[in-house]
């Protein structure tokens, strides 16, 4: 379905929970999505199911299908810095609540959880700094947030919005582990433009990731997905890693393609109406459910060699390990900061707003 040209409709909402649990293997506990909808309009777009559990009142506007609605109707939520802000002091207030204990054996075992801070993912389903964000402006209250709690923090954008809040990043990545990724997948504008519309161009990208490292941040590139038979080529990544290696960054990780749900049926549709050449191949390499085996390790084969020549890491959790080990011994030294105050965060009133493609 391609929405590429449809106005985009901002919505205020309000919710009830910002932060969520999440499962799995990830590198963080927990997850905080500013908004619902992104109008970056990718065509590999993991999270257009989750328009479907938007409350009844607000289904009546997805006439236009579930994925055309995720891409144009985005809602912010107004209302999640002072959200926030009650929940991190709740768990602030029952981490002081454990002190002082009586036993050493207990002594020992709070101050391990008042030093574990649970690492935050900004944007599992959505970009915090999509353009809605120039508009509502949510996240430099976020940011102050985690300051005050000397949170650690995980961001991955495709925007250079991100920019704007830059200095507060970097007082953030002074006292606790920040890490800021943006997923590049495409060095041929043409190609890029086709598979991400609604985003800030690759060299864009680079030179945000560039800038950041003015932060004490860690630094990633996410080279994911790599698109079979569109983004593979070995020129594509190539330019990637060679880019990578020049910006200085301090990690790249790169992952195939899954298609599944949703996404894999307007993932195959954009091909048909893009690239009708490689249809049957897509298909054919997608054909079980899954990326053809034979054709997924020769990839990963050429990433692993790509990471060997380019001397870059690809240990994302050996450099997250190493940056939650600085923030433990910064804690210890330093201290536990929080006061019980609740941080002032001035409430913005806001109408739907309509905004265009950038
Ligand atoms: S930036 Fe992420 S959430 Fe937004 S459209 Fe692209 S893939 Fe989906």
């Amino acid at each position: 379905m391609d929405n590429s040209n449809s106005p985009i409709c901002c919505h205020p909402m309000e919710c009830k929970t910002a932060l969520h649990k999440v499962g799995g293997t990830y590198p963080y506990e927990l997850d905080l999505n500013v908004y619902r909808g992104c109008s970056h309009g990718c065509k590999y777009c993991f999270a257009l199911y989750s328009h479907k559990y938007l409350k009844s009142e607000q289904k009546s506007i997805q006439e236009d299908g579930a994925d055309a609605s995720y891409f144009n109707h985005i809602y912010a939520k107004t209302n999640i810095a002072f959200q926030l802000e009650k929940e991190l002091s709740r768990l602030g207030r029952s981490r002081m609540r454990t002190r002082p204990p009586t036993q050493t054996q207990t002594r020992i075992q709070t101050q391990k959880s008042l030093l574990a801070c649970k690492t935050i993912n900004f944007g599992s389903v959505s970009d915090s700094y999509q353009p809605a964000e120039a508009e509502f402006s949510i996240m430099p209250d976020i940011w102050k947030l985690m300051i005050r709690y000397k949170n650690p923090v995980v961001i991955s954008t495709k925007s250079d919005l991100i920019l704007r809040d830059l200095d507060l990043i970097d007082e953030l990545s002074k006292v606790a582990s920040v890490h800021v990724a943006s997923t590049i997948t495409a060095t041929d504008v043409s190609i890029q433009k086709k598979i991400e519309p609604g985003c800030v161009s690759t060299a864009r990208r680079f030179e945000m990731l560039r800038k950041m490292k003015k932060t004490d941040a860690t630094i990633g590139v996410h080279m994911m997905p790599v698109m079979p038979l569109l983004t593979d080529t070995d020129e594509n990544l190539e330019a990637i890693f060679s880019k990578t290696k020049e910006i200085g960054a301090d990690y790249i990780l790169g992952a195939a393609l899954f298609l599944r749900g949703e996404t894999k049926k307007s993932y195959l549709e954009f091909i048909q109406n893009d690239f009708p050449q490689l249809s049957n191949r897509m298909r054919d390499l997608y054909k079980t459910g899954h990326l053809d085996k034979k054709y997924k390790t020769e990839l990963y084969e050429k990433l692993d060699a790509l990471t060997a020549k380019y001397d870059l890491s690809n240990n994302y959790r050996r450099v997250d390990k190493e940056g939650r080990k600085r923030d433990e011994e910064k804690r210890r030294v330093e201290g536990w900061t929080h006061t019980e105050k609740p941080m002032r965060i001035e409430k913005k009133e806001r109408q739907s707003t309509l905004l265009q493609f950038c």
